[in-house]
């Protein structure tokens, strides 16, 4: 591979001529940038179907295109943007940064390693060729690839499961980025959300370290596939899930979700080692079969894909989610007397991240409506709230929520969940 740094096929003599050429590409650059007329001289535009993949770490990219079928010299450059926030025009690129990442590309292999970038930096990268037009150099810019190069989020880190006692024969399990509740009996033991089979087996190894008493009953906090399979570990348990998951399961195209046993509508109280577990259906959240699993005395709530502590929920995760629905599930169980809240994806119990997210919720509700209720007043009719959907998720801001995790990504949809649910029902 060539150092990003050198000018292969170009003799030392001939680079000040090569770079005051890329100064000159750069003002050509601006000026289509700037709408003005560009003499192209050359070859015309052919595209080589550049890109770049930027290393995990961030330090090296590389590009790679097809050979191309002009004959001409015909070269990839990378270049720093000014500054992360400008705009990918012709004028972001810092010319004093330009890398000589250059290639003769006529006929030659497409791929180049560019070494020695920063992590935290963003680059450009492009595509030009040097064509020779009356005797004289003509720099021609075919196209401007702008990035993101940016380094690719490192995978979560695995954490070995943990299993975390709440109270006498109670415990929270988190293993495989999932939560599960163990209520320990003395004939046998309850636990929500199995997951998958090698989660129920990891869930199944470490309850052998507490009790030798069988797992009995299995509760399905809601009907999606990530939380009902591996079932089958615990062959004997009674599963039970809400009578909605039937309707949903009917539709299952993958052979994954379980047998259930017991249904109930709206409460199911079960004793488990004389302590009192209560399954409570408050109406739809994350899908339509939402359970909260409380132990009153105890003072430990289950949820399931409700909030995540500081962070909002990804936007691939949120077209199931019923906004007003998990807005009214999370500001009733705030009411109850809570010492641990533990919900679906993370380790931590404390209730103040379930607080965080009524205030959240909350918050966002009250940001939405207003917009809504003034666009249906001037309209007339509900229809005057459609359009919204359209503008509000890219000009809302709630600025108290920006340094939670995955705000830029996920609070459009967020806006966009939380109008339908107001102008539609879900
Ligand atoms: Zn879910």
């Amino acid at each position: 591979m060539p150092n990003a740094n050198t000018l292969p096929h170009i003799p030392p003599a001939a680079r000040p001529i090569i770079l005051a050429a890329i100064v000159l590409l750069l003002l050509a650059c601006v000026t289509v940038a700037a709408g003005r007329a560009y003499a192209q001289t050359g070859a015309p535009s052919e595209d080589v179907g550049l890109s770049a993949t930027r290393s995990a770490d961030g330090t090296s990219a590389t590009l790679t295109w097809t050979p191309p079928t002009q004959p001409s010299y015909q070269w990839i450059f990378v270049a720093d943007k000014v500054s992360p926030d400008a705009p990918n025009t012709g004028q972001s690129i810092d010319s004093s940064t330009f890398r000589y990442a250059a290639q003769l590309l006529s006929g030659s292999a497409g791929t180049l390693l560019v070494e020695n970038l920063d992590p935290a930096k963003e680059y450009v990268y492009g595509h030009t060729s040097l064509q020779i037009s009356d005797g004289k150099f003509v720099w021609t810019p075919w196209a401007i690839y702008w990035p993101p190069i940016k380094p690719a989020p490192a995978p979560p880190a695995m954490q070995m499961p943990t299993m975390t006692m709440l109270d006498d024969g109670v415990y929270h399990y988190f293993g495989f980025f999932t939560s599960s509740l163990v209520v320990v009996g003395d004939d046998g033991v309850l636990v929500t959300d199995p997951s998958n089979n090698g989660r129920g087996q990891s869930l199944k190894a470490e309850i052998a370290k507490i009790t030798s008493a069988p797992v009995t009953t299995i509760v399905l906090s809601h009907e999606h596939y990530d939380h009902v399979g591996g079932t089958g570990v615990f062959p004997d348990a009674e599963v039970i899930c809400h009578i909605n998951c039937q309707a949903n399961f009917d539709l299952d195209t993958l052979g994954d979700v379980p047998e259930v046993d017991r249904t109930f509508s709206d409460r199911l109280d079960l004793t488990v080692g004389g302590k009192t577990v209560q399954l409570r259906y408050l109406g739809p959240g994350d899908g339509d079969a939402t359970t909260i699993v409380y132990m009153p005395a105890e003072q430990i709530i289950a949820t399931a894909d409700m909030y995540e502590p500081r962070s909002l929920t990804e936007k691939n995760w949120v077209h199931d989610k019923h906004f007003t629905g998990t807005r009214h599930i999370l500001n009733t169980i705030s009411k109850w007397d809570i010492k641990h809240a533990i919900n679906a994806h993370s380790t931590g119990t404390d209730p103040v991240d379930l607080m965080e997210n009524v205030a959240y919720y909350n918050d966002l509700y009250d940001a939405v409506k207003p917009v809504v209720d003034a666009a249906i007043a001037q309209a007339g009719g509900a229809f005057g709230a459609y359009g919204l959907y359209n503008t509000l998720p890219q000009t809302l801001e709630l600025p108290k929520y920006q340094s939670w995790a995955n705000y830029d990504t996920a609070f459009p949809s967020h806006v966009e969940r939380m109008l339908l649910a107001i102008y539609h029902g879900d």
